[in-house]
């Protein structure tokens, strides 16, 4: 099996139909990179800055987060990497920055709630992306985005930030794109008003399927009664790629989910072209995608959704439908 993926590797995502699947991975520090090689991913579709603070007993500072960044860039060596801004708070706690008591972390003061509220925070680390991509492309978004208002906040800095840059001669990065993270609803209902303003849209389905079931991602009790294969939340999914379609912003999603084969055939049937994962679960998502006949999955899934009386998991189905194909 092993030397199955190794041969697999640098071979193209393209299913049996045609269709190019572009495999990302999720990474954190300067020790994962080499698995952008060993796994053959195209690029690194979440990079969350916030592992290099949490592991730091002080406060990273500018030039210490810019020389990460910088490094990262130069190990990817031209593939594209999406930095996310940094997102603490709830379950992820710097122990140097003050702790806050709060009832519902996950629902508190964190991410780029946190980030708003604390300017000097963000507008360091928008600085030292800026620097560290100096002349390359800079992709990045926002976690827990859940208003228009907080990505013209964020690019009100990004501006200022720029200009800062610009006057004391540096070379700005020579693309910038800007995403937001989807991982709370209310964005569900925005996406027609937030499109505009993005160049790219990650949907983060681990926090997105928390908050829309309303149960604690960390709560095995509880979360394990629902599934992120059910017609409702396959449908949410479904809402966003098609508003990327509408707008012409591409979506990808970056949650566990699209590590595990099954989960990532049903993104892939309901439109997805771009998925990011940890790394190990690049080989066995790519041999499902070498086998997939893509009309035939979302004729299926397209039949499932309109059914009228779903089961609440359509994963056995999902598991019938990839064996039988
Ligand atoms: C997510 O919520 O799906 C996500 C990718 O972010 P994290 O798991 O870091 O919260
Ligand atoms: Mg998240």
């Amino acid at each position: 099996r092993k030397e199955r993926f190794a041969e697999m590797r640098d071979r193209p995502a393209v299913t049996r139909d045609g269709v190019q699947i572009d495999l990302q991975m999720n990474a954190g520090l300067l020790v994962d990179l080499p698995q952008l090689d060993e796994a053959g991913a195209a690029g690194i579709g979440l990079f969350r800055t916030e592992l290099q603070f949490m592991i730091a007993s002080t406060m990273p500072r500018a030039d210490d987060q810019q020389k990460l960044y910088q490094a990262v860039l130069d190990t990817a060596a031209g593939r594209p990497v999406t930095f996310r801004t940094l997102d603490v708070g709830g379950d992820k706690v710097l122990p140097y920055l003050a702790k806050i008591s709060e009832e519902n972390p996950a629902l508190g003061y964190r991410a780029v709630r946190l980030s708003l509220d604390r300017p000097g925070l963000l507008r360091t680390q928008l600085r030292a992306l800026l620097k560290a991509a100096s002349g390359r492309e800079l992709r990045f978004m926002v976690p827990m985005v859940s208003d228009c208002y907080e990505i013209h906040a964020v690019r009100d800095l990004v501006e200022r930030e720029l200009a800062h840059l610009k006057r004391f001669g540096y070379t700005p990065p020579s693309n910038l794109k800007f995403g937001a993270m989807l991982e709370v609803p209310s964005l569900l209902f925005q996406l027609d008003q937030i499109m505009p303003h993005l160049d790219f849209m990650s949907v983060g389905s681990n926090d997105l399927f928390q908050f829309f079931n309303a149960v604690d991602r960390g709560n095995p009790r509880v979360a394990a009664r629902f599934s992120d294969l059910s017609p409702g939340f396959l449908r949410a999914l479904k809402m966003i790629v098609d508003a990327g379609h509408r707008h012409d912003v591409p979506v990808t999603l970056c949650g566990e989910m699209a590590g595990r084969s099954v989960a990532a055939l049903a993104l892939i049937a309901i439109g997805f072209r771009s998925i990011s994962m940890a790394p190990p679960s690049i080989g066995a998502v790519k041999a499902m995608i070498l086998d997939l006949d893509v009309a035939k999955a979302t004729a299926f899934i397209e039949e499932q959704l309109a059914n009228p009386d779903p089961a609440a998991d359509l994963l056995p189905m999902l598991v019938e439908f990839a064996n039988a194909n």
